[in-house]
């Protein structure tokens, strides 16, 4: 027993005065190291060596907030001592500012001996123009152009906002996004990808948990009403998923981004007038219409977003907030709009809309039969009235292919001369190996 123990002993040994020697491995890393030069590249590099050949060399990444992880073979002259470089380019590959993550390597030589390299933290930062920021636990600010008193309201406008949101709705935030107001216009468009439509008045990227808007640093009061909404957008559309996004109707999402613009919650008087006249005149548009893309049309756009708000208000006032919650943990599941109206609100989409109508003092819409109601009554509304009833679960090509956007706002200038023509541009985009597949929807733009 005792010689045993002496053995063991000795042979705990061996192995601590081995251990040095067998922690040499042959592959081994003298540098790791990333650039970053936004809109055009971002480049990792990785100097290696082994006792044998270098034969392949792997860059690693996974973002931040995003299950989405990434591999690609570096370019590197092969030998004992080698450089490799990956060069991300980011006009065909976009990224927009402020996806951050890790990166690291895999190196394999001609021995069949491997090795990983350990994480290093990488961040697309848009160094052409100066930002300030202000950042919580939910959400950080960033803008350019503006001083710090116009970044401090705008933010927290949005703190407010996002405390009812979540007091309301109880969702979520776990991972902390970011907005980006651009103040030049030129700035902005030049953040985006090469493929955007110059109309475009914002842009969210879902997957990344990141909005740009372009904001001047004269229109504050754009700022204010923008940043929440945007946020709102995000925030909801996250919760959501891919799935529950596919068959989120339009009203819903927009409703609730306009909801969150104000706390407490307001239509602004030009909105609340076109409202008006709609129920008096009784123009009011089909709450199923709503469902899909709204009009290119900017009085009918602009209805379109007034109804949206109207309705999600009443939803609040007669069933309560907490089924709001209900109803997207519905839509999460990829629930269709009708079920999860009847579900939680005990009435289908025309339901509501007749509940909704007498709310609000309008007359009872009258509704087509099946066979008369099949062309949609609303040329100019780009979309289907039945959008919701399949969602069907959405796959990276469905998303490419509705990468073009409806047509083009001819009727709606982006901003200037009209203060309620407000055209939105965003995307959300879906990371998956790399590959970026924007989705344009419309939204109302900078005024
Ligand atoms: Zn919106």
């Amino acid at each position: 027993m005792k010689r045993f123990l002496i053995f063991a002993i000795l042979s705990l040994g061996v192995i601590l005065s081995v251990a040095p020697a067998a922690a040499q491995e042959p592959i081994t890393i003298a540098a790791s190291q990333f650039t970053g030069n936004f809109r055009k590249n971002l480049t990792f590099q990785v100097e290696a060596q082994s006792s044998a050949n270098i034969t392949q060399v792997e860059l690693l990444m996974e973002f931040d907030g995003n299950p989405g992880n990434f591999r690609a073979a570096a370019k590197f002259d092969p030998g004992k001592q080698v450089r490799a470089v990956y060069d991300w380019n980011l006009e065909q590959k976009y990224l927009p500012p402020g996806v951050a993550g890790k990166f690291w390597w895999e190196i394999a030589d001609s021995a069949g001996n491997k090795k990983s390299s350990d994480k290093k933290s990488f961040r697309v930062e848009d160094n052409r123009v100066k930002w300030q920021m202000l950042a919580e636990s939910r959400f950080a600010l960033y803008w350019s152009g503006g001083d710090a008193a116009f970044g401090k309201a705008i933010f927290e406008r949005a703190v407010r906002a996002m405390d009812a949101l979540q007091k309301d709705t109880g969702v979520t935030i776990e991972h902390q996004l970011q907005i980006f107001l651009y103040d030049k216009r030129a700035d902005f468009l030049g953040a985006l990808e090469p493929v955007v439509n110059d109309w475009v008045g914002g842009r969210a990227y879902t997957e990344h948990g990141i909005t740009l808007i372009n904001v001047s640093a004269n229109n504050l009061s754009y700022g204010l009403v923008a940043t929440p909404h945007e946020l709102t957008h995000l925030i909801i559309h996250r919760m959501l998923g891919d799935i529950g996004r596919a068959g989120f109707p339009r009203w819903v999402d927009e409703g609730l981004a306009m909801y969150y613009e104000f706390v407490p919650p307001a239509l602004e008087p030009e909105y609340e007038t076109l409202l008006k006249r709609a129920i008096q005149n009784d123009t009011l548009l089909p709450l199923r219409t709503l469902s899909g893309n709204f009009a290119t049309d900017a009085r009918q756009a602009s209805l379109s977003y007034a109804q949206s708000f109207s309705v999600i208000d009443f939803i609040y006032r007669r069933y309560g907030k907490d089924k709001m919650t209900q109803v997207l943990l519905e839509f999460k599941q990829g629930n269709g709009a009708d079920a999860v109206f009847r579900k939680v609100l005990g009435a289908d989409t025309e339901g509501l809309e007749a509940a909704w109508r007498q709310d609000v003092g309008a007359k009872p819409r009258v509704i087509p039969t099946r066979s008369s109601a099949a062309p949609t009554p609303f040329p100019t509304f780009g979309l289907s009235t039945d959008a919701t009833s399949t969602p069907a679960p959405r796959a990276p090509t469905t998303i490419a292919s509705a990468a073009t956007p409806a047509p083009a706002p001819t009727s709606a200038p982006r901003a200037s001369g009209n203060p309620i023509s407000q055209l939105c541009g965003g995307a959300f985009g879906a990371i998956a190996l790399g590959v970026l597949v924007p989705v344009l929807y419309r939204r109302r733009g900078a005024r």
